[in-house]
């Protein structure tokens, strides 16, 4: 953390993160950080700063996505996915899962970031009624790993490391023009407040369910149907009840 971060007022002290951190957990303490420089730090424009909103959509895994920050602003929408990982982190925009290398060569492989906030996108977008190029994706990873091999930045989606995000979106803010007047602004952000409201404990809990039920294998990851054991000319294997619509399959 910079200390150039706290005297800009774009950090919080010391004594607040060390809260967090224990209320939340790492995981969490990342999306606070992220969402605490958006809110306090220098920026230009009109903003509002929304945090863990679950948008209902109509395919995918579970049924609703879940957003960590997302930053209204008059020159787009900018949505976040905070990566609080150590180590090396290798990876490209197409594969589905990337490398983290810890000490001692140890690797553990996670769901690429990229193709994750795309679906919160997609969400939205649908959501909203806007096109897609009114979003902006940006993976934000700790201070303490090293991006070693990860994918160039598009029109799309844009990768950084958290002590240089304000500086990074300062300059994306800029490149852009202004894209919500008044009257729209207000539209969203009470849209996106209606969204934030709804995602209550309970939502959450019941989506963190269904997502857990997604990595241990018994719910498609492609459509949410349920995994069932079939018998094939090959063998035993594992498809989703909804197939011939969905041809998801994995091995016994
Ligand atoms: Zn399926």
């Amino acid at each position: 953390m910079s200390l150039l971060g706290y005297i800009r007022g774009e950090q919080p002290g010391y004594f607040k993160t060390i809260a967090v951190q224990r209320a939340e957990g790492v995981g969490g303490l990342g999306e606070y950080l992220t969402e605490y420089a958006l809110e306090h730090g220098v920026l230009p424009g009109r903003r509002a700063v929304f945090r863990n909103v679950l948008v209902p959509r109509s395919t995918g895994p579970t049924g609703e996505s879940e957003v960590d920050v997302l930053l209204l602003h008059e020159t787009g929408i900018y949505v976040f996915e905070s990566k609080n990982y150590g180590g090396w982190i290798f990876g490209s925009a197409e594969q589905r899962q990337w490398t983290q290398v810890l000490e001692h060569g140890h690797k553990e492989r996670f769901y690429n970031p990229v193709l994750q906030n795309r679906a919160h996108v997609r969400a939205l977008a649908a959501r909203l009624a806007l096109p897609e190029d009114a979003f902006r994706s940006y993976i934000v990873f700790s201070e303490r790993c090293e991006l070693r091999k990860v994918p160039d930045d598009t029109d799309a989606f844009l990768i950084c490391r958290r002590q240089n995000l304000l500086k990074v979106l300062r300059k994306d803010i800029k490149a852009r023009g202004r894209r919500f007047a008044d009257e729209e602004f207000d539209r969203l952000s009470a849209r996106i407040g209606e969204l934030h409201e709804a995602s209550t404990d309970e939502a959450k809990a019941v989506h963190v369910e269904q997502a857990q039920r997604v990595l241990a294998g018994e719910v498609c990851p492609r459509c949410g149907g349920e995994v069932v054991r079939r018998k094939g000319r090959y063998g035993e294997f594992y498809g989703c009840s909804n197939y011939p619509r969905c041809t998801f399959t994995r091995k016994v």
